[in-house]
């Protein structure tokens, strides 16, 4: 009788769509060379993140930040 449940379902389609964690790979600040792939949970990471990790290229520990 209410309309409510109707609604719940068209809710549940719309997260089904999105994947839950996605692949990002990680690029240096500095030299944009992409280093390292990881996933990350879209759950508790909805912003861009940003790892501190070794650059074989700039041959330093540099900040390393999500590309697509
Ligand atoms: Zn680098």
């Amino acid at each position: 009788m209410p309309p409510f449940r109707v609604a719940r379902c068209r809710e549940e389609s719309n997260m089904a769509k999105s994947d839950t964690r996605p692949k990002v790979t990680l690029a240096c600040v500095e030299c944009q060379n992409r280093n390292y792939i990881t996933t990350k949970n879209r759950n508790t990471q909805r912003e861009r993140i940003e790892l501190r990790k070794f650059c074989p290229r700039c041959n330093v520990h540099r900040a390393h930040r999500e590309t697509k």
